[in-house]
């Protein structure tokens, strides 16, 4: 979203300032940073730490390995992004968190229509449980795995939002055409050589038959989700049957 507020922005809140724009700073997400299509601002927890030490851990309430990051000195973070240029302070504040949510391509186009969140990149065993209610944190996970820290989750978020946006991606209907926009994984891709290693390109698809390559490409759509996705299937397949008199 574009406002009147400025462009849609991520505001990052991590230890490891550095790390970004880093990916985002290059290609297309690169591009339209440096064009102003949209902006990103990194900001250092640890400037939120208060003692001589500045330190942002301590050792897991009732033992165990590892640190927690602290709540206070993540909440004293997460008010000053508040209180500066990230305002106003109803943007999405997300947590990345393997115990979140899957991270969805409907979310994603939620995220990129707003004006972009506030991004909490956690590290060690995690952080204080109370910041997350006492801050209104969304904990939002990008897969089934752990990871070192949220930095790396924060990016892939803010990729999927940023090339959705207004005047970032070359051609509008490329956003509209790939995998998950209709519930489906996309359909194979080519392009020349005709002839790669005895394989060659699809005839349908050098036919001309704009109609034919719709219906062909829609069908290799659904052949693969079925394959490869069936929770994606499943749900498509609810979609699709037609509502019976039972279903009110
Ligand atoms: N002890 C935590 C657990 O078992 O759930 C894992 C902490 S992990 C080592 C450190 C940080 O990496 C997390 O606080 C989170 O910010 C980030 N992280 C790790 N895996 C992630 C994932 N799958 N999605 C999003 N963020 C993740």
């Amino acid at each position: 979203m574009t406002s009147s507020e400025g462009p849609w922005r991520a505001t990052i809140l991590t230890l490891f300032p550095d790390m970004f724009p880093g990916p985002l700073g290059v290609s297309l997400a690169g591009k339209a940073l440096a064009s102003g299509l949209w902006a990103l601002e990194s900001r250092d927890i640890r400037a939120s730490a208060t003692d001589r030490h500045r330190s942002v851990d301590d050792t897991p309430a009732g033992g165990g390995p590892g640190m927690v990051l602290r709540a206070d000195v993540l909440a004293a973070a997460i008010d000053a992004a508040d209180a500066g240029p990230s305002g106003p302070k109803d943007r999405p504040r997300l947590l990345m968190s393997p115990r979140g949510r899957p991270l969805t391509q409907s979310r994603v186009i939620e995220l990129a229509a707003g004006p972009g969140p506030l991004i909490v990149c956690g590290r060690f065993e995690g952080i204080d449980e109370r910041v997350i209610a006492a801050r209104g944190l969304e904990e939002v996970s990008i897969g089934d795995y752990v990871l070192s820290g949220g930095e790396v989750a924060a990016m892939v978020l803010v990729d999927a939002c940023v090339r959705l946006l207004p005047g970032v991606m070359g051609r509008l209907a490329s956003g509209t055409e790939e995998s998950f926009s209709e519930g489906l994984l996309e359909y194979p891709q080519y392009t020349r050589p005709q002839e790669f290693e005895g394989r060659t390109i699809p005839e349908i698809l050098t036919s001309g038959d704009h109609a034919k390559v719709a219906a062909w490409r829609q069908a290799e759509a659904e052949a693969l989700t079925r394959a490869r996705r069936p929770d994606l299937w499943a749900i498509k397949a609810r979609q699709k049957r037609p509502k019976s008199t039972t279903d009110g």
